[in-house]
């Protein structure tokens, strides 16, 4: 979905918010600060424009990774049997965080915040843009610039919620040296677009770390969990983590008047409930894996964890950059990575894979229901959906059609 004319149109706009993915790019894009955020509880962050502020730049439209993401020409030495589903990887590790106490908080074996650790101990880089869960609201996100070791472990473990760091890339813009970034892979594609919109944030970018993702799920999906928890007051939750303090680890909540801990395992707080509050934009993402980011890092799934097992990391490296980094941060025991075949990748994410192997019939259906698409390039969409049987085609197809029907994607969005 593109821009016709220069100026952003209403159509835009509301393509845009249904394409949304809420990494918050655009309230830091507007240059009239015409934008702010709201974490709707059914459908995750939005913008929400103040129409006397807007002077219908389309700055927002152009830095929104939900509605458009495009790939330049990949380097030659990359894995040329990956690139196709996964995109520009030129090196495979499994491993996990020097640190033992950041393996065992970490979400599987704590490299994001090894790598930050790495970046603020040693590199000298000035700070580290990620999220973390508001210390004031415990179920909702918000974006932090860590420095130090303290800060870096409040922000260890996934959350499997709405959060939106690219609404502060001012403070990367603003920092006297090199900056981190860590987030989901809509948020670097978005930091990507932003560091070609502005040179000086572009300058202090020293690294974009992303971590796997196969969708943000609503503040709904959060609230959810805590009631299959037992918890029946939301507002006495004290904290509230989703994974992460041994692998997968627990979903955990402590209440501000009670003693006991509610909890859930990663099997049924993801599998069994967060999957199905996904926004459909994730829905349609063809990448769940960071492909504009230097090093991303998700879980290595393909094979079955043992009980009290040490959190591992599966790392990709995408770049020179990143390989460098990397092996710097190896060398000097910040993380520690052995070589992990290529075919560990589409073992340990299958249900991403099969979604990205989807996604042309998908579109495709989704066009002729003349509902807003994003706009992919570079992607090999046509390749990935040639990968599947003709009853799977079919069953994506169909399953498509049903969507459209029952949740009435074919009506006109409005927004007030
Ligand atoms: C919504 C979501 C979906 C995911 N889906 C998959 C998947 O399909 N397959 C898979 O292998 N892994 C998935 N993960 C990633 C996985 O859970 C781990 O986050 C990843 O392996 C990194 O682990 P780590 O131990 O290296 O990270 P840690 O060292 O624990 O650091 C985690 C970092 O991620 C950042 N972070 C956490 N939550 C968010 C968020 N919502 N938005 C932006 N940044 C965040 C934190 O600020 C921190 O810097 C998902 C994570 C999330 C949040």
């Amino acid at each position: 979905m593109a821009s016709k004319s220069k100026k952003m149109d209403r159509a835009d706009q509301v393509a845009a918010w249904r394409l949304c993915m809420g990494c918050g790019a655009c309230k830091w894009a507007c240059p009239n600060a015409a934008i702010s955020l709201k974490n709707i509880v059914d459908t995750g962050i939005r913008p929400i424009i103040d129409e006397n502020k807007c002077e219908q730049c389309s700055k927002c439209v152009e830095i929104c990774p939900g509605i458009k993401l495009e790939h330049g020409h990949f380097p030659e030495d990359i894995d040329q049997a990956l690139k196709q589903s996964w995109g520009p990887i030129s090196a495979l590790y499994e491993g996990y965080a020097g640190d033992e106490e950041i393996r065992f908080s970490g979400s599987s074996g704590g490299i994001a915040t090894a790598l930050a650790l790495y970046a603020v101990e040693q590199a000298g880089y000035s700070g580290v843009l990620h999220i973390k869960a508001d210390p004031d609201n415990p179920l909702q996100n918000i974006p932090t610039f860590s420095t130090c070791r303290d800060e870096l472990e409040q922000t260890t473990g996934s959350r499997y919620a709405p959060a939106s760091p690219c609404q502060a890339f001012e403070h990367i813009k603003q920092a006297s040296g090199p900056c981190m970034f860590i987030g989901k892979p809509c948020d670097v594609a978005a930091l990507r677009k932003a560091q070609k919109m502005d040179p000086k944030l572009d300058s202090n970018v020293g690294l974009a770390v992303s971590i796997f993702c196969a969708g943000t799920p609503s503040t709904a999906g959060t609230l959810a969990v805590l009631k299959a928890m037992g918890v029946e007051d939301e507002s006495e939750v004290k904290s509230f983590n989703y994974r992460g303090n041994g692998w997968p680890g627990m979903a955990k909540a402590q209440l501000l008047h009670s003693d006991k801990t509610f909890e859930l395992t990663y099997a049924e707080t993801w599998g069994g409930i967060l999957s199905k509050y996904g926004q459909l934009r994730c829905r349609l993402c063809p990448d769940p894996t960071g492909e504009f980011a230097d090093i991303s890092c998700g879980d290595p799934w393909h094979r079955e964890v043992t009980p009290g097992e040490k959190g591992l990391s599966l790392v990709l490296v995408r770049t020179p950059q990143g390989m460098e980094y990397l092996l710097r941060a190896i060398e000097t025991g910040f993380a520690s990575l052995e070589d992990a075949g290529s075919e560990v990748l589409p073992k340990s994410q299958k249900s991403v894979l099969q979604r990205r192997r989807q996604l042309r019939g998908r579109l495709l259906i989704m066009k002729l229901f003349c509902i807003p698409v994003p706009g992919y390039k570079g992607f090999n969409l046509k390749n990935n959906w040639k990968q599947l049987t003709i009853k799977e085609k079919n069953k994506a197809i169909l399953s498509t059609i049903k969507r459209i029907l029952m949740r009435r994607w074919y009506k006109p969005l409005t927004i007030s």
